[in-house]
């Protein structure tokens, strides 16, 4: 057994050197093992982040847009050279397999894509002749210093939602990442640093409760991307909003699809699997609830239960179909939900408590669970799990399948399988959600358009990426300019109005 390796920060272009007062462990959650040791921020150094950033962006927000996307081209060559290391950085500390950690960087570089545009995005509007001999035209402006705290499920397409566009649109960051798994987002913070940024336009810092606290208190802090469970979610909007910044909190999910009698219910098996267990649930765009009507509800189980049997779950280096849970106390919760729901009296047609993993060591795995007749009562129907567990719901009708949808106080993704599109066309308008599948059951937007869901699963008005992720980087202004010709002048104390 190799020593843990030392994890830390990175400031102003350069890992921190200092000695930390407090540090957690990261492990390998297919084996069990200790791999790192990470050392945690005081709100001290939270301070000595957010004043490097600060100082760098007097240069980086006057930068030319031309040599910003200079740095954005390079960066972008850079990760996809890279990505292979970036996946299994994220498969040694998160679990999920490789090919799905290469799946999630390919989702973070689109974004880099998206934000190479910006000279695009950035343009504003110009009317000549607004008035007589007054133009007007829009601006939009970077806000200064910017926070981005991001969540254990998603190590690098996290992070990659918010830095290419806060960085392209002038603004400086500081980034922490979750302590459970650093090293992704490390590696990527690095490789901005090789693509040319400047020492203090991207920080790292790596902590827990503290640093954000210090992040969101801190009074050079301009905005706040975060991502990650619902409580923390609203309680960083809260307290962003408080301290006079601009928040975007991205909460919780409970994601349901629906799937009506008419549906391809192999297409829907497939996708209620891929949907349900990749990432072994531990994603925010995850299935959990799966809300069948009745009369197909035996055949569609069936189809699953069987596909079931042949996946496999182990270490994701070894060309396993799913991997562990992060951490042995998420792996006790889910495997606790589990017990829950067979109190409650739920059916457990698949149970995923013990069985076959192939790994080595003591690993936190929890094979792929399937419930049947599950209420909306139940813990593990109103609960976000974040395991692979999935659980049917049985209903007479769409209408009793929207309302359920409806009524749930997550609403980040949904999905309907139907072959009738008068159907997918009544769901899409009525369904109280923010992002929606048509057959499709992991309906995550590509980079150009905006990913964030509604109710308890975002907190603040601007969803991540896409459009609303340059607007919420940036602040717009709006200039009326009249350049004096020999037909001007004169005193006039009136409102001004447009001649
Ligand atoms: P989490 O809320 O535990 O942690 C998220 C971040 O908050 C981390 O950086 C963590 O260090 C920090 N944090 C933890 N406790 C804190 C506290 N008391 N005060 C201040 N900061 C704190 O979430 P997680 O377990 O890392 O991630 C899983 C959750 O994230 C799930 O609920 C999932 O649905 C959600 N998620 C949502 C989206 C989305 O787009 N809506 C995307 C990914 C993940």
């Amino acid at each position: 057994m190799t020593a843990p390796a030392r994890i830390t920060h990175f400031i102003d272009g350069s890992p921190w050197g200092g000695q930390a007062e407090r540090t957690s462990p990261v492990y390998n959650p297919a084996t069990g093992e200790q791999t790192g040791e990470l050392d945690l921020a005081s709100g001290d150094l939270v301070g000595e982040a957010v004043a490097a950033a600060h100082t760098a962006f007097a240069e980086w927000g006057r930068t030319s847009l031309a040599k910003r996307v200079q740095v954005l081209f390079r960066f972008r060559e850079l990760l996809n050279e890279r990505k292979g290391e970036i996946a299994a950085l994220i498969t040694a500390e998160h679990g999920k397999v490789l090919s799905d950690a290469e799946g999630e960087v390919a989702r973070g570089l689109e974004v880099v894509e998206f934000a190479c545009g910006i000279p695009h995005l950035m343009k504003g509007g110009y009317s000549e002749s607004a008035s007589t001999g007054v133009d007007v035209y829009s601006i939009r402006q970077p806000l200064g210093v910017c926070a981005v705290i991001s969540p254990f499920n998603f190590p690098a397409m996290v992070p990659l939602w918010f830095l290419p566009v806060a960085i392209a649109t002038g603004n400086t960051v500081v980034l922490k990442p979750s302590e459970k798994d650093p090293s992704a987002a490390q590696a990527i913070v690095e490789l901005w640093h090789e693509a040319g940024l400047p020492g203090g336009v991207l920080q790292l810092v790596h902590g827990d409760k503290e640093a954000v606290d210090a992040l969101l208190t801190h009074p050079d802090v301009k905005a706040v991307s975060f991502v990650g469970s619902t409580p923390i979610a609203k309680y960083v909007y809260e307290t962003g909003t408080a301290h006079g910044k601009r928040v975007q909190a991205l909460g919780g999910a409970k994601n349901h699809m629906l799937v009506l009698p008419d549906a391809d219910l192999d297409l829907a098996a497939d996708a209620a699997i891929n949907a349900g267990f990749g990432s072994a649930g531990e994603r925010c765009m995850a299935i959990s609830a799966l809300v069948v009507v009745d009369s197909v509800a035996d055949e569609l189980v069936a189809k699953i239960s069987e596909r079931m049997a042949s996946l496999r779950t182990g270490d994701g280096t070894r060309g396993t179909d799913m991997g562990p849970l992060v951490t042995a106390a998420h792996r006790d919760k889910v495997a606790g939900y589990i017990d829950a729901g067979e109190e409650a009296g739920a059916t457990l047609v698949v149970d995923g408590r013990g069985g076959d993993v192939d790994a080595d060591g003591e690993g936190f795995f929890v094979n792929p669970t399937l419930f049947d007749h599950v209420s909306s009562q139940m813990s593990i129907y109103t609960d976000e799990i974040f395991g692979p567990v999935l659980s049917v719901v049985r209903v007479a009708t769409y209408d009793e399948g929207l309302d359920l949808i409806n009524a749930n106080p997550y609403g980040n993704g949904t999905a309907i399988f139907t072959n009738d599109g008068g159907a997918a066309r009544r769901f899409q308008d009525e369904v109280q959600v923010g992002m929606v599948g048509i057959n499709v059951p992991i309906p995550v937007p590509v980079s150009y358009y905006s990913f964030g869901g509604w109710k308890n699963s975002l907190f603040g008005d601007s969803h991540a990426h896409g459009t609303e992720g340059v607007h919420f980087f940036t602040r717009g202004k709006v200039v009326t300019s009249r350049w004096l010709d020999p037909s001007h002048g004169g005193i006039n104390l009136g409102f001004p109005q447009n001649a």
